[in-house]
């Protein structure tokens, strides 16, 4: 497969498209922003919490042997020690401005980044955990740390889930929150932040199926960005090395994307082997492990770690969704978003604003927001509001005219394919159901008419 060089979307046209359209503003604009902080608008909102229930329906809902967690932000400080943030970040760090890897400056011989060449930030003494203080004594005993990575909510929930749940290995844990890292460099947009939110899974297998299990959610988590609607040729697995890899790592492999500015990460897979759970029991003085029924002992499970970035995510989907062409006559931008993620299911657009259409369109619209995130425009000409509905995502525009109140039908029009179709007002909800879920319907119940081609 040759692979593509280029992103067909600039960076500037979404960052753009998400400020006009209230998908994405800068943290606290009014005093000039905070650097690397994001505030997620009406419409991101949705678009996010829709990536967020994808993955958790993918990952826990539609599973036997996955659970869920909602672990606090704060640990206790030791379990940071155990983990090895604490120690492994407090180095004279300096980052490539380049490719992003950092480095000791006392490692380094010259000043120039040893894997690309680029130029290299200031050196300083540098932990990526944010520092806070719990209660009212700022000293060292109440120091706290906003968490850098949600794993270790589970790593420490370990028994707790398992006698409570009685799951059987192999089994998974699943966690979806706000993460902090103090980022060197940020930018790209979402891409790197420093306040930033992780779907991330722990999951417990028998030593020696490892490999197994690895591959298997390597292959899990490809599919599941391509079943949102995600190409293929856009994604691109990057094993790390042998010297890249962490200490306690026994196998790692991105998932990249191609982002605006060149292939980047959006998802890393880690097998971790029994490193996180050794390392606990050891600092807490519980044993973390597992009986194994079949063999009758004790054992420590490896852990298989698939970690994504909701921001990323939310980036790549935008990236792949957005779509420029033209459309009853006129140019138009485009989000092809799969329903599911779609921040608004259906727009009603009345074709009048008279009073008698407009209570009747809006009674159409009470009917579906019990169901869905529905919009409704009567503003400007129905080209301008269709346009409108498609630089959202909007799959179906559901357009009431007058003929709308003698036969009780309503025209429903498809973003992409820009068939339209009337169908019984009755029918309306099952349709959109259907065609929502995927289905694509020709011929409808009730006798509505089949597409107009
Ligand atoms: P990078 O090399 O890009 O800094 P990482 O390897 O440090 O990423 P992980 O620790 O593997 O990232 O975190 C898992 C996932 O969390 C990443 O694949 C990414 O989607 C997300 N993530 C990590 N750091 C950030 C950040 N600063 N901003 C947004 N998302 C992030």
């Amino acid at each position: 497969m040759t692979e593509p060089a280029k992103a067909k979307v600039e960076m500037e046209k979404l960052v753009s498209l998400c400020r006009r359209r209230g998908f994405i503003f800068p943290s606290s604009e009014i005093y000039g922003g905070l650097s690397s902080c994001w505030d997620y608008g009406p419409l991101g909102v949705e678009l996010k919490r829709n990536i967020k229930d994808a993955w958790w329906r993918a990952t826990v809902q539609q599973r036997d042997d996955m659970v869920g967690l909602d672990s606090s932000i704060l640990m206790h400080p030791q379990t940071w020690e155990a983990s090895g943030h604490v120690q492994g970040f407090s180095d004279p760090l300096v980052e490539c401005k380049g490719c992003h890897l950092r480095w000791r400056s006392d490692d380094l011989a010259g000043d120039k980044c040893p894997e690309c060449g680029g130029e290299l930030t200031e050196p300083r003494l540098f932990n990526l955990m944010f520092k806070t203080f719990m209660g009212p004594v700022e000293d060292k005993a109440s120091v706290v740390y906003l968490r850098p990575e949600t794993a270790q909510g589970m790593f420490v929930n370990f028994e707790n889930v398992l006698n409570t749940t009685r799951k059987r290995l192999p089994f998974g844990i699943a966690q979806v929150g706000k993460s902090f890292r103090n980022e060197v460099t940020t930018g790209n947009f979402i891409f790197r932040s420093r306040e930033f939110e992780q779907m991330e899974i722990e999951y417990f297998v028998r030593p020696g199926t490892d490999k197994q299990w690895f591959d298997y959610w390597v292959e899990e988590r490809v599919n599941w960005y391509v079943s949102l609607g995600i190409k293929r040729e856009n994604l691109k697995l990057r094993p790390h090395t042998k010297e890249e890899l962490a200490h306690y790592a026994r196998e790692c492999s991105d998932i990249n994307y191609l982002f605006p500015m060149g292939w980047a990460e959006l998802e890393g897979i880690a097998n971790r082997g029994d490193f996180d759970l050794v390392q606990h029991a050891s600092s807490s003085g519980k044993g973390l492990s597992y009986y194994d029924e079949e063999a009758k002992e004790h054992i420590v499970p490896y852990i298989i770690e698939p970690s994504a970035g909701v921001d990323r995510t939310f980036l790549a989907i935008l990236c792949d969704a957005y779509d420029e062409d033209e459309a009853e006559g006129e140019k138009r931008v485009l989000l092809h978003l799969h329903p599911d993620l779609a921040p608004i299911k259906a727009a009603v657009l009345p074709l009048s604003r008279k009073e008698h259409l407009a209570s009747f369109a809006k009674e159409i619209y009470a009917d579906l927001r019990k169901q869905w995130m529905v919009g409704y425009d009567d503003a400007q000409s129905i080209g301008r509001r269709y346009r409108r509905q498609d630089e959202i995502g909007t799959p179906f525009c559901v357009t009431v005219d007058f003929e709308s109140l003698e036969d009780k039908q309503v025209t429903i029009r498809e973003r992409d394919s820009l068939r339209q179709i009337r169908v019984p007002i009755d029918s309306l909800k099952a349709t959109l159901r259907a065609k929502l879920g995927g289905e694509d319907l020709f011929v409808l119940p009730d006798g509505g008419k089949v597409w107009k081609e």
